[in-house]
């Protein structure tokens, strides 16, 4: 058994314990100390290497498992004096699994395989806590006797350096951000997962390759030189480009560059963490687009006209020149949505805006100002010609039917035309009289248009008031009718009379229709008027039934909000069974205009009261765009040339050649025609010879209170 002590060492050990260790004598000798080794035996030197190693060295006896040597690390670090680790067992330091260790040590000393083995273990410090250590061992063997050799290193600060490694390795890995790792020759080196989910590449493609295989070409040159420059001169860069995926779109990424440089501040790595912003993007530019545009028609909305209505006035100021603004309200809209619903409204709204934008050129803007109200900004114009001709161009685009959802919808703008710089330089005053004009437009029966005239201004104050004297009107009962007669030519006398409606205001007197029904409709007091017309028109006809006028007939008018209605059927019903009518007691009068709005409906409704026994006529004939495929389609009864045409016999040929055209189409189609408006015997005559049978008018007797209107034709 060996001894502890030096001396007794022979030199084999000593060159075994050199070897192993790795503290040898080889690179002892090439040392540049040649004195110290000198003044120091082999082994003082030995000792000293040894002591001075930070790594604990043990020797242990085989198979016995005694420790026959330490250096001072090892007492150190296993908490006892050095003199004290002598001749302890192994298993007795505190080392966990130091029983295996020692089997090991054995079985490799039994089979004398001396490999360099290497373990994770813990010591149990004397009286001191734990520490992590990395061992390595072996089993040497002098002169046939066999020995232990232990190296153990403090594993803690290894175990915490990859601790932290693998915690920045799973923050990189996990981050929700992709990151692009390179040397300084710009080769990726690692890149983590959202880097792989962003761009579409795996790892393993991308290892070894250049970023800018990313590259969308969107950038020039020159960016590229600028961020590198920023890059190198200040350790950063920070901004948006566009990258590439693999499957080759295009796509916004919000990019980090950084360098880093280790503790002596030489470069190693770039850095790059991104982000793909193309949801960003889009909803950025999408909350861009609402604030600026209409949700429903997508166009400008009042706030960016306001935006260029500043560049155009700026613009127009500069040249000296003027601009427009066009105030577009659609006919009867409310009609369209009351009866058909509020997504073909919706979808009208939407095919309108279509079709303004295609009409005007790029450089003037359509908006929209809610409901079914359209602004026109136009710039630059040359005379108030040009703008009428914009106004003109519209109503004919828009008058073309519209086809939604299998019904073909007619619709009709009234526009108002103010005029920069005469009708005012804001845009506040433009709308203004826009809006006045496009009232005007409203009231001078609608499908046309008016420029802004100065007295409109008195005129919206009056409008103002009447709009609620209407209101009061129908509580107040201050409606009557008046009635006309219709006279068969061959009798000479009434076959029936129209029913119409008047206002006697407490200040302005007697008020027509003309002047209020446009109002009442845009307001709907239309219907409840329209239905004491209706009633009070039946009770009136059973008076006459009842004294001396058996067939009389009654024509009521009915506005286009009415004839939209589905209960208007039962209003009829009512009226008729409250008076004791026959339902062909009752006739219909609606514009051709109302018909056109949409054709099925009007089917509809027109079938259902024939078929109730109702008849119907169509009123001023002539003056709307009715196709003839339509009347032979609905169940019409009667024409009613426009008085217009009327008024035109023997002053014009193109007029009395229409009156002609109608009578001979009633003809054709054995409707019913009436002639009104006719105010002269020439008229009368004409008429009648051309074959028309109902005459209406001032000369056969003026619309008249019910006691006066039939007096002229009283049977005794
Ligand atoms: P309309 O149905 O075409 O009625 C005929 C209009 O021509 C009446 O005007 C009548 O007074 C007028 N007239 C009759 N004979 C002559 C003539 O010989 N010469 C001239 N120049 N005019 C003549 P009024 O009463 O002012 O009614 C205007 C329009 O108001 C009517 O046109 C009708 O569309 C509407 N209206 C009248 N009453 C009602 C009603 O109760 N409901 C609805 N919805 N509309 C009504
Ligand atoms: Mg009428
Ligand atoms: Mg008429």
């Amino acid at each position: 058994m060996l001894k502890h002590s030096d001396e007794e060492l022979p030199p084999s050990w000593e060159e075994e314990r050199d070897r192993i260790i790795g503290l040898g004598e080889r690179s002892f000798r090439k040392s540049y100390y040649p004195e110290l080794r000198s003044n120091l035996t082999r082994l003082e030197r030995f000792r000293t290497l040894l002591d001075f190693s930070g790594e604990m060295i043990l020797l242990v006896a085989l198979p016995a498992g005694t420790i026959i040597d330490a250096n001072a690390a090892a007492a150190e670090m296993i908490g006892y004096r050095l003199d004290e680790l002598f001749d302890k067992p192994l298993t007795a330091l505190g080392l966990d699994d130091s029983e295996r260790l020692l089997a090991t040590l054995n079985a490799d000393a039994t089979s004398g395989e001396t490999p360099l083995r290497h373990c994770e273990t813990r010591l149990h410090r004397h009286n001191d806590g734990v520490v992590p250590l990395d061992l390595a061992h072996r089993v040497v063997v002098v002169e046939g006797t066999h020995f232990g050799v232990l190296l153990g290193r403090d594993a803690s600060v290894r175990i915490a350096s990859e601790k932290q490694l693998r915690l920045a390795a799973r923050i990189i890995q996990n981050s929700g951000e992709g990151i692009i790792i390179t040397d300084t020759d710009c080769h990726i080196i690692e890149v983590n997962k959202a880097f792989e989910a962003i761009t579409g590449y795996d790892r393993d493609e991308v290892l070894g390759r250049n970023p800018s295989l990313l590259s969308s070409g969107r950038q020039n040159k020159e960016f590229y030189r600028a961020m590198w420059q920023t890059l190198n001169e200040e350790g950063a860069w920070r901004g948006e480009i566009w990258n590439r995926r693999k499957d080759n779109e295009v796509y916004p990424e919000l990019l980090t560059l950084s360098t880093i440089r280790d503790d002596a501040g030489t470069l190693t790595h770039y850095v790059a963490t991104f982000s793909d912003i193309t949801e960003a993007k889009t909803r950025e530019a999408r909350i861009q687009h609402m604030a600026h545009h209409d949700f429903l028609t997508g166009l400008p909305n009042r706030f960016l006209l306001t935006d260029r209505f500043r560049q155009v006035a700026a613009a127009a100021q500069r040249n000296e020149s003027r601009f427009a603004l066009l105030f577009i309200d659609l006919d009867r809209f409310k009609n369209v949505n009351d009866t058909l619903g509020h997504s073909i409204g919706d979808q009208l709204l939407r095919d309108v805006a279509a079709r303004l934008t295609a009409m005007v050129r790029g450089t003037d803007t359509i908006s929209r100002q809610g409901g079914d109200e359209f602004l026109v900004l136009l710039g630059e114009i040359e005379t108030p010609e040009a703008v009428a001709q914009v106004a003109r161009k519209l109503i004919q685009v828009l008058s073309e039917p519209f086809l939604l959802d299998g019904h073909q919808i007619t619709v009709t703008p009234s526009i108002g035309i103010a005029v920069s710089p005469e009708d005012g330089s804001n845009l506040d005053a433009l709308l203004k009289h826009a809006d006045l004009a496009m009232y005007d437009a409203k009231l001078q029966g609608r499908n046309n248009y008016q420029f802004f005239r100065r007295e409109m201004n008195a005129r919206s104050l009056e409008l103002l008031l009447m709009e609620s004297d209407l209101r009061q009107a129908l509580r107040k009962c201050e409606f009557e009718l008046h009635y006309q007669p219709l006279i068969a030519v061959s009798e000479g006398r009434p076959i029936g009379l129209e029913a119409l409606l008047r206002w006697r205001h407490p200040e302005r007197g007697l008020v027509s229709p003309v002047d209020f029904i446009p109002m009442a409709e845009e307001t709907g007091l239309i219907l409840p008027i329209g239905q004491w017309v209706l009633n009070t028109a039946c009770q009136q006809l059973a008076l006459w039934r009842a004294n001396g006028w058996p067939s009389l007939r009654m024509s009521v008018n009915l506005s286009a909000a009415q004839f939209r209605r589905q209960d208007l059927i039962e209003q009829v019903r009512t009226a008729l069974a409250t008076a004791r009518l026959p339902a062909d007691a009752l006739e219909l009068e609606v514009t051709e205009s109302i018909l056109m709005i949409d054709a099925e409906g009007t089917e509809n409704m027109l079938n259902a009261l024939s078929a109730m026994g109702v008849t119907l006529a169509i009123d001023d004939f002539g003056t709307g765009y009715s196709s003839l495929a339509y009347l032979k389609r609905f169940s019409v009864n009667t024409l009613k040339v426009d008085r217009s045409f009327v008024h035109g016999i023997g002053i014009d040929n193109e007029d009395a050649a229409i009156c002609m055209a109608v009578i001979g189409l009633a003809r054709t189609l054995h409707l019913n025609v009436v002639a009104e408006g006719v105010e002269t015997q020439a008229q009368y005559d004409w008429l009648a010879d051309a074959g028309c049978h109902i005459i209406q008018g001032f000369l056969m007797g003026r619309p008249a209170p019910a006691d006066q209107c039939l007096t002229a034709y009283a049977t005794t």
